[in-house]
């Protein structure tokens, strides 16, 4: 493992700028960086993540790191496999211990004995034989096993994760997260240099819809070199995504640009992150009008079709769902942060992530009123937080109502696998009976489990 310093106390920003005093920037480090390498740190931001060459990283393994941090997703959508709240890992493992990281279990073996290295092999070999499967998949309708269609899409962010779409069999992209490209730069990516990655991304989906996600900064998604950063006591809820770029709007409209010109002659969708009311939206819609009427004066190529959405991560807009469907295209759940903010629990903190479900009942019927809004208003729901990637959760979100849904590129196997056995008219009848029972019965997931080892459904 390659142990970042033993510098981890200090927050990212400190980091960075003791390696530069060190003499160590980026790039030294990333040259010191042996091939294979297991970084172990106490805490990592997802920018300081992208700081390292992604060709020597094997594995991550954080003390602190939430499933939803934002540095787990990006770790997840890079394929690095990445063990989360390993307490103590920093001062256990030393600078050049063998480690096994399971990702797909959250765990670490340090220093493994050769039966238990033999043992993980030969889970590899499971595993691969299990991705073989996963493959005989891709060719097969993404249907329910009575007929219904779901639409399993995937999440991606930078370049790299574009291959992904065809191994993964995805039918789109339906959160491309655009700040990442900010994320790894240095100073802001210039305008000509955000087409030519939104056009490479449209041209890889080869005619699938992809959806742009207006840049979501702020919170733990900090720039560098973003000279109006603040210290803000709640980050989560401070200053960020539409709300910081409302207020810069030169930011807003460069990236509306490019976007367009990026999507001539194709349809553009595109959301809006962390909206709390609906006047964000109208702001927003006013300034990508400017562009278009600025951009069609200049005869540039416009996008045959532009399809405005919102994410819902905020509660405020649960009390006017209605109002809010009508003013959007689409809307798109963005369960992460929608967790936090209805259950008051801090996505990243890690003392606390096992303590709430999401699929308790509360949370079961905010997530179902979103998807009735929709039908009721005709317009298109769809989910791209970590929920969708868990076939559990998964099989839920189908049950109540949701028929896209967008997830990390590995889980669309594991979540088609569940799809195709599922009889969804019996889920659906599953939740009549018990969604709006009171919440004080058995536990919600497990009655879900339950529901799915009755019917042989692989979760
Ligand atoms: C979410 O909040 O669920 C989401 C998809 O956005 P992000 O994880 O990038 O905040
Ligand atoms: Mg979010």
């Amino acid at each position: 493992p390659y142990l970042r310093e033993r510098m981890s106390d200090f927050d990212d920003l400190a980091n960075r700028l003791l390696r530069q005093l060190m003499g160590r920037g980026p790039d030294d480090v990333a040259a010191s960086l042996p091939k294979d390498a297991i970084i172990v740190a106490r805490s990592m931001g997802a920018a300081e993540l992208l700081d390292y060459p992604r060709d020597k990283l094997r594995g991550l393994v954080l003390e602190d790191g939430a499933a939803t941090s934002h540095v787990v997703i990006v770790a997840r959508a890079m394929g690095i496999p990445v063990a989360g709240q390993m307490r103590g890992a920093v001062s256990m493992a030393e600078n050049g211990d063998a480690i096994i990281v399971d990702g797909e279990e959250g765990a670490i073996h340090l220093r493994p004995q050769p039966d238990l290295e033999a043992a993980y092999a030969e889970k590899v070999r499971f595993r691969a034989r299990r991705q073989e499967v996963y493959r005989e998949l891709r060719k097969k309708p993404s249907v329910t096993k009575d007929g219904v269609q779901v639409d399993l899409l995937m999440n991606a962010g930078l370049a790299v994760d574009l291959p992904q779409l065809a191994e993964a069999g995805a039918a789109g992209i339906g959160l491309f997260r655009t700040e990442l490209q900010f994320m790894v730069a240095s100073t802001f990516p210039r305008a000509e240099a955000q087409e030519r990655l939104y056009r490479d991304v449209l041209d890889a989906a080869r005619g699938k819809p992809v959806t742009f996600r207006t840049i979501d900064i702020g919170g733990d998604k900090v720039l560098p070199y973003f000279k109006d950063t603040i210290q803000e006591e709640n980050p989560a809820l401070g200053w960020r995504a539409i709300r910081l770029t409302l207020d810069r709007p030169g930011l807003l409209r460069t990236q509306i640009r490019a976007l367009l010109k990026a999507c001539g002659g194709r349809e553009l969708k595109l959301m809006l992150p962390m909206v709390t009311e609906l006047g964000e939206i109208a702001q927003a819609r006013e300034i990508i009008d400017r562009e278009v009427r600025h951009l069609s004066r200049f005869a540039h190529h416009l996008p045959t079709s532009l399809k405005l959405g919102a994410m819902l991560e905020v509660p405020s807009l649960l009390f006017q769902l209605d109002e809010l469907m009508k003013a959007v295209d689409f809307v798109s759940v963005g369960s992460n942060d929608l967790f936090q903010f209805v259950m008051a629990v801090d996505r990243g903190n890690t003392q606390l992530s096992d303590r709430f479900d999401a699929l308790s009942t509360p949370f079961l019927r905010v997530l179902k009123q979103i998807a009735d809004a929709g039908v009721r208003n005709q317009t298109s729901v769809t989910l791209c937080g970590e929920l969708a990637g868990k076939p559990i959760s998964a099989m839920a979100l189908i049950g109540l109502g949701y028929r896209s849904i967008s997830m990390s590129p590995a889980s669309i196997g594991p979540v088609k696998a569940m799809l195709t056995e599922l009889p969804l008219a019996e889920l659906e009848t599953f939740f009549d009976d018990n969604l709006m029972a009171p919440a004080y019965g058995l536990p919600m997931r497990a009655l879900l489990q339950a529901f799915a080892d009755d019917r042989s459904i692989p979760l």
